[in-house]
């Protein structure tokens, strides 16, 4: 049995299903489109970067794709060949260990081979202390402190860069005296260097305790699964589980016991059973007020207790207050933002409603259709922005009061500070300060605050799950922020076909009823209507 790198961070159970024998015919859900569209967008950004990186390294070679035992036998004789750059290369499958895996790149240094990931993700943050290497140089010996960049930990990547380190010893290529491994990000721009010898993980351990430790349990699960031993891991909810295949099995499986961790996730759902709370019914049961009520750490007791009374009451949403506040004003305007990926914010919804002030009430956009990273970007953020200015200082210049809502200010936020970062030098652009005295004031209501405020939501507080409790439901039977990215992509020919304008009056409709699901939620918190759901303290 070999197992791969991602197994020290997959679940443990999943570990344990993946090496059932008996789960071989389980029927699965299906794949994930969204999971898929991200495995094809790595997959296009490292072949990016290898022919970005390949003209610059003499010595460049590539272990062309094929059957598992041709790649190994490849890599072999590159490495044994002493290539600068091994790209695409499958190490040598350590069947003594259990270990399996393949590095995009393998750097030679004067000892040895250090492993480089290339990722989909960000490998830095602006600040200062990063090992990192140019791109025209990978040599880490020629790696400097950086000044612009600060490193981002990425266990995931500290924990498959130790995964490679043990196959390269293994295989007798390692460097000897240093555990080196490297990363290059979604900006391609430099290579940041990990120490995986440092003692920077929690209790003072290293990124190879770390996982040697993290190995050798998935080890033994995956052993266990395989011989029909007791299983060593058992079904649990967790945030990984919304995609994983195997949830149908396991959601049975918990359904069937009644599970704790079908209302409390993760963690709290550990310390739970820890203290012999395993079932719902048992935490329903739970005085909260207790003096030996159990101590959780993502969500409080008292919101534990009433989601489990809750969920055994078959309800969804339950009210933590008698009375739900929304504050209002005479202007309003509902914003949502629809961002793709790292790449921008491409579109920014409003929906304005409240007192006339000779301004056209009802839904606009504000959006760029070529494709971001886009300077027109900008150019929408600014027109964006100038329009909610105008509708505040009219509704200011009449003696009204106005306020704009949207669902979860991080992403809004996120995109409208970093629209300023990027885009400030654009007429209509405001400054930093201009934006962070807006979001900071009273004028800017996060409504998903205020409802995580004063509900309880038993199967998750997005718009898409509270606003139909409201009464809304969006128009297209398949909305969804998954869904728009894809739309998107066919949007603005990102695939490198032509744009389908019907996807953008899609993505448009889409954004259109998330406002007006903002705008629904809000109206209806505001009414007697809301008084229909349960208050947690009748329960
Ligand atoms: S559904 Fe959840 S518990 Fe089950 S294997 Fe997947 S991640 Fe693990």
């Amino acid at each position: 049995m070999l197992l791969d790198a991602g197994a020290v961070s997959r679940c443990r159970r999943r570990v344990h299903l993946e090496h059932d024998p008996t789960m071989v015919d389980a029927v699965r859900a299906a794949p994930d489109p969204a999971g898929e569209q991200r495995k094809a967008d790595a997959e296009a950004h490292r072949r990016a970067v290898a022919d970005d990186l390949a003209p610059h390294q003499p010595g460049w070679t590539e272990v062309a794709p094929g059957k598992a035992a041709e790649r190994e036998r490849d890599t072999l004789a590159a490495l044994a060949a002493g290539a600068p750059f091994i790209w695409g290369g499958l190490l040598p499958a350590d069947h003594t260990a259990g270990r399996r895996g393949g590095a995009e790149l393998l750097v030679r240094t004067e000892h040895g081979y250090l492993p480089v990931l290339v990722v989909r993700h960000k490998v830095t943050d602006p600040g200062e202390g990063a090992c990192t290497s140019t791109l025209s140089d990978l040599n880490p010996d020629k790696a400097d402190t950086d000044s612009q960049r600060k490193l981002r930990p990425q266990p995931r990547d500290q924990l498959r860069l130790a995964h490679l380190r043990r196959l390269l010893e293994a295989s007798g290529y390692a460097e000897p005296d240093r555990a080196l491994g490297g990363a290059i990000g979604l900006d391609a721009d430099v290579v940041v260097w990990h120490d995986l010898a440092a003692t920077n993980w929690p209790g003072g351990r290293t990124a190879l305790q770390e996982y040697d430790v993290r190995f050798a349990d998935r080890l033994a699960v995956a052993r266990a699964a395989m011989s029909g031993d007791e299983p060593l891991a058992r079904p649990s909810r967790i945030l990984e589980c919304r995609r994983c295949p195997w949830w149908p099995i396991c959601e049975a499986e918990l359904l069937s016991t009644r599970d704790v961790s079908l209302v409390v996730r993760g963690e709290d759902a550990t310390e739970l059973r820890s203290v012999g709370v395993t079932t719902v019914d048992k935490l329903a049961a739970v005085d909260p007020e207790a003096a030996d009520a159990p101590m959780l750490g993502g969500v409080s007791t008292t919101d534990a207790v009433a989601l489990a009374r809750a969920w055994r009451n078959d309800l969804t949403v339950v009210r933590k207050v008698a009375e739900v506040v929304v504050p209002r004003a005479d202007v309003e305007v509902d914003v949502d933002m629809e961002s793709f990926g790292e790449g921008g914010a491409y579109l920014w919804g409003c929906l304005l409603s409240g007192v006339d002030i000779g301004v056209r009430r009802g839904y606009r956009a504000f959006a760029t259709w070529e494709p971001v990273p886009t300077p027109d970007e900008g150019r929408s953020f600014a027109e964006f922005w100038t329009w909610l200015t105008w509708v505040r200082s009219t509704a200011e210049a009449r003696g009204l009061s106005f306020r704009a809502y949207c669902y979860n200010e991080m992403a809004e936020n996120r995109w409208m500070f970093s629209s300023v970062e990027r885009f400030g030098e654009l007429p209509g652009v405001p400054s930093e300060d201009e934006v962070s005295a807006f979001v900071r004031s009273d004028e800017w209501f996060d409504l998903y605050r205020s409802v995580n405020d004063q509900f309880l939501c038993a199967q998750g507080k997005g718009l898409k799950v509270i606003a139909p409790v409201a009464g809304f439901a969006w128009r297209d039977p398949e909305a969804g922020g998954e869904n728009s990215m894809r739309w998107y992509r066919h949007a603005v020919g990102l695939d490198g076909g032509p744009a389908v304008r019907a996807q953008r009056d899609r993505l448009l409709q889409y954004n259109e009823d998330d406002v007006r699901a903002t705008f629904t939620l809000r109206e209806w918190m505001a009414s007697s209507a809301v008084h229909a759901i349960p208050y947690f303290g009748d329960l």
